[in-house]
């Protein structure tokens, strides 16, 4: 670590500190886990069980499995089908605003990216949200950048409220919190809260998260479980594959999801598998060694592993790898996705800030609807009622 930079394994003044006994068990796991040790027979054992523990999904990450994708694939077929029926869930993503506080060097809205910034106030959210429900959306996630002055709590509480009149589920990815402030969201009618890890190697994580409060590893490695505390109903995981080594980063974010689920087990569980993509400014940022193969093992493991949870594809993901998986392991999708701010509307407000990513799939809410219906699957616009 550099001299210059703040320890990232110490908290902040406010931040919330759990018991890190999930984050240690997560990070001795994902020590531990030797994948070429494993081999074909370990994931043909791991293939014939009905529940599998943490060994068969680690020999099912493991490039030992890589001969074994076309039966893996068959496996978890079954097993979405069983617990998901034909149902493939559909949500828009809706960025409130992009300023940013952070230097993750890997991302567009980093605070040293000179970007077009914008936040949209409380007509343009209610403009935006319009629109996306006219589409016959009935669930949305809506992101920030991680500004706490920019967009803070209660921002997003305002946000949360206006949402609720339009959409029946609320999801929200932005900056990881305290418990009683995941309550207060919670109360202005969020219940869903994912945050993506990055990558679970806290010596790789010190090296990209170059400042802000994002730079502290262990807040952000407990924000489910505050999430959860606050009364959320239910938290997403993801590791950014690609950042470092994907088969490490993957097991850890299953095995994070895993323990997750035992200490709280009324919590829903989500997974969402996003891969490195070009940002603005930096078109030279790829997934190195995630294929779409790779990929694929990624999501059939999670599936394989943990069967109740929820599986987003990502748009980052081309048009046809994404109606693949949907096939197979995923049962939520994207559609008429955006990085921008305010891009939902035809009107003054539409692209008033820079995208966070480029995307690669950028059908509308139609043409997903449409693609679902043409593979034998069910599209759904709601998962639940919000009580
Ligand atoms: S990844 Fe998130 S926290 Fe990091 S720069 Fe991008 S928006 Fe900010």
């Amino acid at each position: 670590m550099s001299e210059t930079r703040t320890d990232h394994m110490a908290y902040m003044e406010g931040m919330e500190v759990l018991e890190p006994g999930i984050m240690e068990e997560v990070i001795k796991a994902m020590n531990a886990y030797d994948y070429n040790s494993y081999t074909a027979e370990d994931v043909k054992r791991a293939l014939e069980k009905e529940m599998r523990n943490p060994r068969d999904f680690a020999a099912l990450l493991s490039p030992a499995a890589m001969p074994f994708l076309e039966e893996m694939a068959q496996a978890a077929q079954k097993e979405t089908r069983k617990h998901f029926g034909n149902s493939v869930y559909m949500f828009t993503p809706l960025y409130l605003a992009n300023y940013c506080e952070n230097y993750c060097i890997y991302c567009g809205f980093n605070c040293h990216n000179k970007i077009k910034r914008a936040k949209l106030n409380v007509q343009e959210m209610e403009k935006e949200m319009a629109a996306i429900a006219a589409t016959g959306i009935e669930e949305i996630l809506m992101l920030t950048g991680e500004s706490r002055k920019m967009s803070d709590v209660k921002y997003i509480g305002e946000a949360c409220k206006i949402a609720r009149k339009y959409f029946k589920m609320v999801g929200l990815e932005v900056y990881p919190m305290n418990s009683d402030e995941y309550a207060y969201l919670h109360e202005c009618g969020a219940d869903f809260v994912t945050v993506f890890q990055e990558t679970y190697n806290a010596d790789k994580y010190e090296t990209l998260h170059l400042a802000g409060h994002k730079r502290v590893f262990p807040y952000r490695m407990c924000a489910q479980e505050r999430a959860l505390k606050g009364g959320m109903r239910g938290v997403g995981f993801a590791a950014l594959l690609g950042l470092d080594d994907f088969r490490k980063d993957a097991f850890a974010t299953g095995m994070h999801a895993y323990l997750i689920q035992r200490k709280y087990p009324h919590a829903e569980i989500a997974f969402s598998c996003p891969r490195l993509r070009p940002i603005i400014n930096n078109a030279q940022i790829n997934p190195k060694d995630v294929h779409e193969m790779q990929l694929l093992q990624v999501i059939i493991a999670y599936r394989l592993f943990m069967p109740f949870a929820s599986i987003t594809i990502s748009t980052r993901e081309r048009a046809e790898f994404r109606d693949n998986v949907i096939g197979l392991a995923a049962t939520k999708i994207s559609a008429g996705v955006s990085t921008g701010i305010g891009s939902h509307t035809e009107e003054e407000i539409a692209d008033k800030g820079d995208n966070q990513f480029e995307i690669a799939d950028n059908r509308s809410f139609e043409e997903v609807y449409a693609a679902i219906k043409s593979r034998g699957l069910q599209p759904v616009t709601n998962e639940y009622v919000f009580v």
